[in-house]
């Protein structure tokens, strides 16, 4: 689904400027639409009953987004910025079962993830997954690689995008002169938006994330949530030191 389509019109971009809510529930959607992120005056963005099993990245540079509500979807993960933007404040994900992790920056906001976490076979899906003890967690499709605490040294491709990320990230319109030939499409799409940033220190993530589980149930969350759910709260950090001293309660 490449268009927006309302009461049978197809959106122009200027329409979607001016866009605040949007309403796509019951749809039978695999994937969200394209030009999403072009909804700059969005506010309220509904999404429940699809068929998503992810939702794209771009979703978190939403800058008036305050109310997102994926409920009965397929979701296994969310991007690692959702959250990020302080306009954020309420994420309903209820009834994800695959869903077993959210990115740290939501907690203290509203959530809503009754029956999240169901217990599955990890063979069911074919994702990068991290466990600490018990828990398992689903990372993005797009992380390429896992830290944990004694890899002390970024990956020579990580340490590379860095540098041109933040060589380049003031002028981030002209990267377009780093053409699909001198650097891989994938690649290039990820310095215009990185996989997410730091949730200790804001540094951008490109292929590697070091995550770091916070189950729910042991925050003081806990208690409004009742036990209907088994997510955890996931801290993504951009390197062993931020991983180390990392804290969600404080
Ligand atoms: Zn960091």
């Amino acid at each position: 689904m490449a268009n927006i389509i309302l009461n049978g019109e197809k959106l122009k971009v200027g329409d979607l400027k001016e866009l605040q809510t949007l309403d796509i529930s019951t749809n039978r959607l695999l994937t969200l639409p394209e030009r999403l992120h072009l909804c700059l005056s969005l506010q309220y963005l509904t999404v429940d009953r699809n068929r998503l099993w992810y939702v794209p990245r771009h979703l978190c540079q939403l800058p008036s987004l305050n109310e997102l509500s994926m409920a009965g979807n397929r979701l296994a993960f969310l991007p690692l910025d959702l959250g990020r933007s302080r306009e954020l404040q309420y994420v309903y994900v209820d009834n994800n079962i695959h869903l077993k992790g959210l990115p740290s920056y939501l907690y203290n906001k509203v959530i809503g993830c009754s029956g999240c976490g169901a217990p599955i076979q990890v063979s069911e899906v074919k994702l990068l997954s991290f466990s600490s003890g018990q828990l398992t967690v689903f990372l993005p499709a797009e992380v390429k690689a896992i830290g944990t605490e004694n890899d002390h040294v970024l990956p020579l491709q990580e340490l590379a995008m860095r540098s041109l990320y933040h060589a380049h990230h003031r002028f981030l319109k002209d990267l377009n002169f780093l053409s699909p030939i001198s650097l891989p499409r994938s690649l290039l799409e990820l310095l215009h938006c990185p996989l997410g940033h730091c949730h200790r220190c804001s540094e951008p993530m490109l292929t590697i994330v070091y995550p770091k589980l916070f189950p729910l149930r042991e925050t003081p969350m806990a208690g409004l949530h009742q036990g209907r759910t088994t997510v955890s709260f996931v801290a993504y950090c951009c390197s062993t030191q931020c991983l180390l001293t990392f804290d969600l309660l404080r």
